[in-house]
């Protein structure tokens, strides 16, 4: 392994001590700590598990947090019966809607939650009226994901500025507007997907190479020029033995977690990529940790933006 580890966790702490502070100043100036309102709706195991370290680190930096749950039973207008009143609650700065909503709901059911969020309280930053601010350099509150590969390319030092970016995917919440970050901060960036033609070569021409795919080891090293700065946004459940196995050698750290567990969380990018990448983040331990940091920070600048409007 040579690449140097881009610290994702170390980051993340980093920036909720540096938030803690800020915290208890707004806490103390406005007797009231900044508020999260969280909608759950259904009993996704993973969502379970995404909103409890949401309202752990909430805690840890001293914002408000709470969680509106719904049964997966819930009619749409139920949920937006929730976030209406979300978006009138006094208390709450920032409303973040988990993903996935029950399939159930509707294939356009994300959409329309999404929508129906306040956009001065939408910390996670989907609602049109913050992507069209994002996409004419003005933003105000932008996503989390995307925000937090940025913290963790600039505080660790690379540089941006005049850098061929090679961003594989583009959704709405991580390659879409991590691609916008990237182009406002001089980047000459290509956005690659589904459809592109001889994607290793284009991606071998990266300088940083942001991988928001979802799918596991699939950047192999002949996608990676040597020394790249590589960063994966993957979170992908691994419980197949065989591909652990080609992943990870006999005796090392990870296969024994997987053999523990039965199941592991491996990025977008192959382990092999650590030989041949400059810089490369982990998973899990890169840009997950940054994602919820960055939301906390979100939720911080919604309150203040608000009391500042309110004076
Ligand atoms: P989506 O499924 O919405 O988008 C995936 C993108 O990858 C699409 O643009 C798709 O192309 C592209 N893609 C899929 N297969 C290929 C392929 N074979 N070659 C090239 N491109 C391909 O995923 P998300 O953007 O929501 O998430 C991406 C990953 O990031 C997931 O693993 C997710 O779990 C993770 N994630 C991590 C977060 C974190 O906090 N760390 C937060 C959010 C996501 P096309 O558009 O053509 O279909």
């Amino acid at each position: 392994m040579s690449a140097r580890t881009l610290d994702g966790a170390a980051l993340a702490t980093q920036i909720k001590r540096e938030l803690h502070d800020r915290v208890a100043a707004f806490t103390s100036a406005h007797s009231r700590p900044p508020g999260l309102g969280i909608v759950l709706v259904g009993e996704d195991p993973s969502s379970e598990i995404y909103v409890r370290n949401k309202l752990k680190s909430a805690g840890e930096t001293g914002l408000r947090a709470d969680v509106r749950r719904l049964p997966a039973t819930a009619a749409l207008d139920e949920v937006l019966a929730v976030v209406a009143a979300l978006n009138a609650s006094p208390d709450h700065d920032g409303i973040l809607v988990q993903s996935p909503l029950p399939a159930a709901l509707g294939r356009d059911a994300e959409q329309v939650v999404f929508d129906t969020v306040d956009p001065l309280k939408d910390v996670d930053g989907f609602h049109p009226d913050n992507v069209g601010r994002l996409v004419q350099k003005r933003p105000r509150l932008v996503a989390c994901t995307p925000l937090g590969v940025i913290a963790l390319l600039e505080r660790s030092g690379v540089t941006i500025d005049g850098a061929n970016a090679v961003v594989v995917g583009r959704s709405e919440i991580v390659g879409k507007p991590v691609s916008l970050l990237l182009m406002h901060r001089n980047a000459t960036v290509t956005i690659c997907h589904s459809r592109t033609r001889d994607l290793p070569a284009v991606c071998a021409r990266a300088d940083i190479l942001v991988a928001a795919i979802g799918r596991a080891a699939f950047i192999t090293a002949e996608f990676v020029k040597p020394g790249a700065v590589v960063v994966d946004v993957g979170i992908n459940r691994v419980t197949d033995a065989a591909l652990v196995a080609r992943l990870y050698p006999e005796g090392s750290p990870r296969r024994a977690e997987f053999e523990r567990r039965g199941a592991l969380v491996v990025g977008d990018v192959h382990p092999e990529v650590w030989n041949v990448a400059g810089a490369m983040s982990p998973v899990p331990g890169g840009i997950g940790p940054l994602t919820i940091a960055l939301l906390l920070s979100n939720t911080l600048k919604a309150a203040e933006a608000r009391c500042s409007r309110s004076r």
